[in-house]
């Protein structure tokens, strides 16, 4: 018996040395309480071990929330899933995928979140959790310049059918095929391909997200966005369902970061 309990006193020690170190590695107060929460949501690497790798499923075709620059994956979700990492003690590896794979690749386990401009719907809220929204975003309407459309309600109006081009999955799609039918939409895989098949003539107007599409103006001339829009939308990071110490882990990250200004600098850095 004696030995039984000289051991469990041995045992508690040494837990106290490890949450004594784990204080003083927390440096600033709250560090220390999301580091907790990683733990508990992951493996504890053992000691002298890489941090462990968070990784993120992305359509990278989606400026300014993600693009390619140099080779490398940069934008506004890289850069606040870059700093959530950080704050979980982790480093963030970005998978480029299809958009319309990233909620397979989080349900599958082949990625721990997805994080892609992402909108909150109710449809994808029964495939898979949502964090607290990190920006605002609107479908919009790209036309050429010339174009007969100059309001949103145009595409609405009597005997109208016109072809419109949106990216396979994203909420444009969604709500254009239930607004105009299937029949009236094309899907492309991103946002580019939809807006040169605008600029060829197969398509009438291409329904997108305001930033890319703003990009995708810029970049390609005889372009404009009509300045209704098509509808407002909030954007967050999909996490499996039933993760919950991840979300949790996530959500006070993004508390932390939205509380000390930084994803606002993120998105300002992006977003002039
Ligand atoms: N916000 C849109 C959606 O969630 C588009 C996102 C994207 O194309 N990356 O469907």
């Amino acid at each position: 018996m004696k030995k039984i309990i000289a051991m469990m006193m041995a045992l508690m020690l040494v837990l106290t040395g490890i949450a004594v170190f784990t204080a003083c590695d927390g440096g600033e107060e709250n560090k220390g309480s999301t580091e907790t929460t990683t733990a508990a949501a992951t493996t504890e690497p053992a000691e002298n071990e890489a941090p462990k790798v968070l990784k993120m499923a992305t359509n990278a075709y989606f400026q300014p929330y993600e693009f390619y620059k140099d080779g490398k994956i940069v934008g506004i979700d890289a850069e606040i899933a870059a700093a959530i990492a950080e704050k979980l003690g982790m480093t963030l590896e970005i998978v480029d995928m299809e958009f319309d794979s990233i909620i397979t690749a989080v349900n599958e386990g082949s990625v721990d979140f997805g994080m892609a401009g992402m909108t909150v719907t109710e449809d994808r809220l029964k495939e898979v959790d949502f964090s607290t929204s990190y920006a605002n975003g609107k479908q919009v309407i790209i036309v050429k310049e010339d174009s007969p459309i100059t309001t949103a309600d145009d595409l609405f109006a009597e005997g109208a059918a016109y072809k419109v081009g949106v990216q396979l999955g994203t909420t444009g799609d969604i709500y254009a095929t239930g607004d105009f039918g299937a029949e009236n939409v094309t899907t492309y895989s991103n946002g580019n391909e939809a807006v040169l098949a605008l600029l060829g003539g197969s398509v009438d107007c291409v329904i997108i997200d305001n930033e890319p599409a703003k990009a995708l103006v810029a970049a390609n001339a005889g372009l404009k966005v009509l300045d209704t829009a098509y509808a407002n939308e909030d954007y967050a990071i999909c996490i499996k369902k039933g993760n919950t110490e991840l979300l949790d882990a996530i959500n006070n990250a993004i508390k932390e970061l939205t509380a000390d200004g930084t994803i606002d600098a993120i998105i300002a850095k992006y977003i002039k």
